[in-house]
């Protein structure tokens, strides 16, 4: 059943467009329009009832029929966004090149917020799995928990929440290593451990953030990086 999309209104005075208006530092992001007081928010994935900070741009209402008409494509938009969020002006330290989408609208508003932020790796399930298995070796079973976080991080900003299915990922990655359904992508056998990282990088290479942020830019760290770090 489809979700009914409510829009929920932005007051002009609000933190989330004082934000945004700081985020364009004041000038219509596609024709440098500074006539502020009369610009519009657009939401990037046109449901409008995404009000997250990553989902929106304020632009001049020009600029905003021509995204309506699609004289300015979605693709732009998007990309625009993302220029905008990785300007020096808007993040003080670029750890590794990454970039933390996952900020709520709540906590995007606070301080400085475009801070650069690296999650910390997600804890694996608490099943035992037999030795073998990558599930068995810690580290090497959260760095591919790491990157089928930022797999999924990549497809929510293209597709938004709404669409997103967290666990569709990890029934691919089960049917193309041939693991039963019964079982998690944990059970894959840790000769296969590189196959299967190289697997997933390359499935986040192909996604659109990536392939708009660029073939220079870092999209995950390798497995030694990711050892280092996590000590
Ligand atoms: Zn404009």
């Amino acid at each position: 059943m489809e979700e009914k999309k409510v829009r929920k209104r932005i007051p002009k005075e609000s933190k989330v467009r004082a934000e945004l208006q700081k985020e364009i530092n004041s000038c219509c992001p596609f024709c440098s329009n500074d006539d502020v007081g009369h610009f519009e928010i657009h939401h990037i994935d046109e449901n409008p009832s995404n009000n997250e900070i990553k989902n929106l741009i304020l632009l001049c209402p020009l600029c905003h029929s021509k995204i309506t008409k699609g004289d300015i494509s979605n693709f732009d938009v998007l990309k625009r966004k993302f220029e905008l969020v990785t300007t020096p002006l808007n993040i003080d330290k670029q750890d590794k090149n990454s970039i933390n989408f996952n900020a709520k609208v709540g906590n995007a508003i606070i301080g400085d917020n475009n801070k650069v932020t690296i999650k910390k790796p997600a804890k694996m399930p608490k099943a035992k799995y037999p030795e073998g298995c990558i599930g068995y070796d810690t580290t090497k079973a959260n760095y591919i928990g790491h990157l089928i976080k930022r797999y999924n991080e990549y497809k929510e900003y293209e597709i938004g929440k709404d669409g997103m299915n967290y666990g569709a990922f990890g029934a691919v990655l089960k049917r193309e290593f041939k693991i039963a359904p019964t079982r998690t992508i944990y059970n894959v056998p840790i000769e296969r451990f590189e196959e299967l990282s190289f697997y997933i990088q390359g499935r986040i290479d192909k996604t659109k953030l990536a392939r708009v942020k660029g073939r220079e830019h870092k999209n995950y760290s390798t497995f030694e990086e990711y050892k280092a770090d996590v000590g």
